[in-house]
């Protein structure tokens, strides 16, 4: 059995957690290291289990903590090259470990399987973590959803789904033009409707867990991505992933 977490999740920062009884890994760690300490224990997250940090792009809201983190508790860090060259411009630390979207990565039985993704990054990933039969996958900042995400979502049991805007908000938002541009353009975020269709179209028949995760502030509420989604309530078990705190844990 596996349990996930959304530790953080949204422009303010983003840290997913995928662990069993012994072992963790982490997506990100786009928060600090004190707060990801406090979220932890509020969420009953023992942080001495985690055994490694993957990173999905440089932006910071992806990469804030992952230093302290990676010191403090002694972490290898997982990145694609490119990201870990921007992330680190200069005093490149010693934690790095390459990513590779030709095989998966193991760490501690967790079979971490990369892939590229449409965001406007120097090379942006998603994850599927797969543990003893169980997939899930970590799809966040996706400007599109293109053959391989359908392909890797659709081998998915629980899945941090990105449902970052509702276009009709985001049309008559505060943003200006070149952000609401950018955030709707192939490298940008996935919107409501982008998410709903991908579910509609590729979720398999052992999908159990869909948790909505990186939702914007201003484009976008929680009533209207349940409301989205309300044809599945009976199918999915279907969270938010809160910006601030922690979400319950999932068991699969
Ligand atoms: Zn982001
Ligand atoms: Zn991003």
């Amino acid at each position: 059995m596996i349990e996930i977490c959304s530790i953080a999740s949204g422009s303010n920062g983003n840290c997913y957690y995928i662990g069993n009884e012994t072992d963790a890994v982490v997506i990100d760690c786009g928060i600090y290291f004190r707060s990801l300490l406090t979220r932890a224990e509020h969420a009953g997250i023992d942080v001495k289990k985690i055994r490694a940090v993957l990173i999905s792009h440089e932006h910071s809201d992806h990469v804030r903590g992952v230093k302290t983190m990676a010191k403090r508790l002694n972490l290898p860090v997982y990145f694609m090259p490119k990201t870990y060259e921007k992330t680190y411009k200069r005093h490149r630390p010693d934690y790095y470990k390459a990513l590779s979207t030709e095989e998966p990565v193991e760490i501690f039985g967790f079979y971490v399987h990369t892939f590229k993704k449409y965001h406007d990054a120097s090379d942006p990933v998603s994850f599927r973590v797969e543990y003893q039969g169980v997939n899930v996958g970590v799809m966040t900042d996706i400007g599109v959803a293109d053959v391989t995400l359908c392909r890797e979502f659709s081998k998915c049991q629980a899945v941090f789904l990105e449902s970052n805007y509702d276009e009709e908000m985001l049309k008559n938002g505060p943003y200006p033009q070149y952000l609401k541009d950018r955030v709707a353009s192939n490298v940008g975020h996935l919107s409501n409707s982008q998410a709903f269709a991908l579910v509609r179209d590729f979720s398999n028949e052992n999908l159990k867990h869909i948790i909505f995760s990186h939702i914007s502030q201003e484009n976008n509420t929680s009533e209207k991505v349940l409301e989205k989604f309300s044809s599945f309530k009976d199918k999915y078990s279907m969270y938010i992933a809160p910006r601030f705190n922690p979400s319950e844990k999932l068991f699969i």
